[in-house]
């Protein structure tokens, strides 16, 4: 496949068109703003008129679902992937515009969370890269996740309406609309049920284009928006009740109104199992309706089409397209029950409890009364494998069943009905078998695979970091941003001068330009020469951002009780938002807050050492942050993370890892070499043998005194302004109170020991330049394209 080369004529022209329909006379006349949608319009006029078009192949066709889709900024993204890039931004200059300025007026679509929605985006794009036919599909909500601010050092939440219908990349195409049901009930007759839905709302299809590296193709993200269907309350239309028809039932643009902003947590809520609802029933409808006009048999779907389900949140797939089999298909359930299990891939995100999504029998039956029924079979036929294999074992049943306790059970739903369940780096596809669904994998040992999760590097290297794209660029001779493992070849540059040399400028020049940005931001001014120490994801305890704050704090004791003390300057960098709902997190926001606000007061440490927390993380922020990164921390409990991406962006950017033997930490250091990363604390099985004994956080602060330094500091108010009370929520939760649960304590002094060989390597800066472009070379591996490719071997081309 080949990219159509820059058309400037063409592009002009509709760039005029762009204009004109501002009702301006002038190109000059447009805002910054209008401009930015101007030159977006145009380009996504360009793209629906010129050869872009789907992969096509013998391979299935990639249904990708997913509540979430942490996109980003698409137009720089998108010039770059098209290389069109220079013609615009000569096109631009002309009328003495610089494209950069444009693409900074752009809203961050951020319709996702954190890791699982952003993984999500960059699997897209590795499709398109790749050539592997695939569809996204999720919801175009309204609101994505809040925007953050700080007030007084605590976070506060913002609306992110983020102008959706103004976005100049959607495609909206009605004759894609669908009808979807909700509550209601079932009738049956002659053997076949009828679902008699209490209300009908209407899915529309908004498309965002994603679009390939330099091969021509552009493949859709199909969101769904929810609409009334008129009449929306079908029981009482069709009780003859018209009018009050329309004024009766749920408010279908509720729908999409909002992204739930919780990251690894279930809250439960019947507005989440609607979404889940609306989002699995347009895309079965979309599925089916592309497979038949195809001219095929319902009984081929699972030839020409896999549905990935990311996360359990997309579920309800599973009974909807049984559903379709049986009542408007007509097929017996035995066949529709072999199409359905060939059909459908599940993608599992985490092993922990309170995100393991369970949903109340009630209301899914009062939503769902088909589906409901359709999951009872399905429970039933699971509930005579396990009593074949495990006879009279009521708690084996009790632990596999698919419904119990008044409960859904949507992992176990997903690990029966799938033929691939996988996880998303070895450490944690491991647990997925040994601690998770254990027996399960008994039950089917050949279900069960690893894909280590992949990032795309065209904008976590080529967009995030044009220096040090052009460096690989003038080095390697060849393509590589579509073959990653290419970098292997910079490996023997490590221990050229020139190069290190080289690299290095691009790393300080990617700092200073974080510094003024930073300033400009937040109003901090922090030294580009400074180590710059990175924790940037989401708030969550297993994340233990307070882990970093411990040895802020410990560093911060050091310089002011020895001043002498030979330590590098440091700058201490957060991005992250904490769920709302979150109390403990907002507290952790809150003491790194009020630690910095002391810290940086401090004329005692100076420069020595300063706290920024950047607001609002999201892809842009961290676009910005992770080329001037020089120390990346990935410090989860081990087992708790499943795999981690930022840890991927920031190491193939040439920062070196703090890390945990966690998710894909530990198949990073295989790759980079142990002499290149700072591997520390517990490991899984040394945290169950810890948990097994009984740990006391408390034994571990007695035998520790910086320890107990530290932790101190924190009760008696010295960040607080006197007040004992500010930090409790995070002072319990590693206390007695609590029981540290994440083991915080025990890792401290393996932590800092890890920080003092930080140190060693930073004092060598020759040596230090040397590690990370090592970490660059040798961490191909974790390009989504390799993914991809994992997916389409070991599940996708399988499985039929
Ligand atoms: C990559 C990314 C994440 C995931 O980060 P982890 O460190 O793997 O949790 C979250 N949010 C954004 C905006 C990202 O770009």
């Amino acid at each position: 496949m080949t990219q159509p080369t820059f058309d400037q004529e063409h592009f002009s022209a509709a760039l005029t068109r762009q204009w004109r329909r501002f009702g301006l006379h002038d190109a000059q006349a447009m805002t910054p703003d209008q401009w930015w949608h101007a030159v977006s319009g145009a380009l996504a006029e360009c793209l629906t008129e010129r050869p872009a078009r789907p992969a096509s192949g013998p391979q299935r066709h990639v249904n990708y679902l997913s509540m979430e889709f942490l996109i980003g900024r698409l137009t720089g993204n998108n010039l770059l992937n098209l290389g069109w890039y220079e013609g615009v931004k000569d096109v631009l200059a002309a009328s003495g515009v610089a494209l950069s300025d444009v693409l900074e007026r752009e809203t961050d679509p951020a319709l996702g969370n954190g890791g699982l929605g952003r993984l999500a985006a960059c699997f897209l794009d590795a499709m398109a890269t790749t050539g592997q036919p695939a569809t996204g599909y999720g919801l175009n909500y309204q609101y994505g996740l809040f925007r953050q601010q700080f007030i007084d050092g605590a976070q506060h939440e913002q609306p992110d309406n983020w102008q959706r219908e103004a976005y100049p990349w959607f495609r909206h195409n009605a004759a894609l609309n669908v009808q979807v049901g909700l509550g209601g009930k079932v009738t049956s007759a002659e053997g076949v049920s009828c679902w008699q839905p209490a209300f009908v709302l209407q899915g529309e299809a908004w498309d965002l284009p994603v679009v390939g590296f330099r091969n021509g193709v552009s493949q859709p993200l199909r969101l769904w928006q929810a609409k009334h269907a008129s009449p929306f309350n079908l029981q009482r239309f069709n009780d003859g009740d018209f009018l009050r028809a329309e004024q009766q039932g749920i408010d279908a643009e509720k729908l999409t109104k909002v992204l739930y902003p919780n990251d690894n947590h279930q809250a439960g809520k019947k507005l989440r199992l609607m979404q889940q609802y609306f989002q699995c029933a347009c895309t079965l409808k979309d599925i089916l309706r592309r497979h038949l006009t195809a001219g095929r048999t319902i009984e081929t779907l699972p030839d020409h089409e896999v549905i990935q389900l990311n996360d359990t949140h997309p579920t309800l797939a599973i009974p909807e397209l049984l559903r379709l089999l049986l009542d408007e298909h007509g097929l017996m359930w035995e066949a529709a029950w072999d199409i359905t299990r060939r059909t459908f891939a599940y993608t599992n995100h985490t092993l922990m409890p309170e995100a393991l999504e369970c949903w109340n029998l009630r209301l899914v039956r009062t939503l769902l009364p088909r589906h409901m029924m359709i999951i009872n079979t399905i429970n039933a036929q699971l509930k005579s494998v396990v009593e074949a294999r495990w006879p009279g074992n009521e708690a084996m049943w009790a632990k596999l069943a698919v419904v119990h306790n008044q409960q859904l059970r949507m992992a176990n739903l997903c690990v029966v009905s799938c033929f691939a369940v996988n996880g998303v780096a070895a450490l944690h596809s491991r647990l997925v078998v040994e601690d998770l669904f254990p027996e399960y994998h008994t039950l089917w040992p050949e279900k069960f695979h690893n894909v280590t999760n992949g990032i795309t590097p065209r904008r976590w290297i080529n967009q995030c970091n044009p220096a040090l794209a052009a460096l690989i660029n003038k080095t390697l001779k060849r393509p590589w941003l579509n073959d990653l493992d290419a970098l292997s070849d910079l490996a023997p540059l490590a221990d050229d001068a020139a190069f290190r040399a080289e690299y290095r400028t691009i790393k300080q020049r990617n700092k200073v330009a974080l510094t003024q940005w930073i300033a400009e931001r937040t109003g901090l001014q922090v030294q580009a020469d400074a180590l710059f120490d990175v924790q940037i994801k989401r708030l969550h305890e297993y994340k233990r951002q307070h882990l970093m704050l411990l040895h802020i704090i410990a560093l911060w004791q050091t310089l002011v009780s020895d001043p002498q003390a030979n330590l590098a300057p440091r700058v201490m960098l957060f991005g992250a938002k904490a769920a709302p709902g979150y109390a403990l997190a907002k507290n952790i926001i809150y003491a790194i807050n009020k630690v910095a606000e002391v810290i940086n007061a401090d004329a005692r440490v100076g420069d020595r050492l300063k706290i920024v927390f950047i607001p609002d993380y999201n892809v842009s922020v961290a676009e910005r942050l992770i080329p001037a990164a020089d120390l990346s921390e990935q410090i989860s409990t081990a087992g708790k993370e499943a795999s981690g991406t930022g840890n991927m962006k920031l190491a193939l950017n040439g920062a070196l890892t703090i890390g945990t033997l966690d998710g894909a930490n530990v198949e990073i250091a295989q790759q980079v070499g142990e002499e290149n990363i700072f591997i520390f604390g517990h490991t899984v099985e040394q945290v169950s043998a810890l948990k097994q004994a009984g740990y006391a956080p408390a034994t571990w602060r007695k035998k520790d005194p910086q320890l107990d330094r530290v932790l101190t500091a924190l009760e008696d108010g010295t960040f607080s302004g006197g007040d004992r009370t500010a930090f409790t929520a995070l002072l319990d939760s590693m206390g007695p109170a609590g029981g540290d649960p994440y083991l915080v304590l025990a890792d401290f002094r393996h932590y800092l020991n890890a920080q003092q060989q930080v140190e060693a390597l930073w004092a060598d800066p020759e040596a230090w330049t040397r590690a990370a472009i090592l970490n660059t070379a040798r961490c191909g591996m974790f390009s989504a394209d390799r993914a991809i490719r994992d997916y389409q071997q070991r599940i996708w081309q399988a499985g039929r």
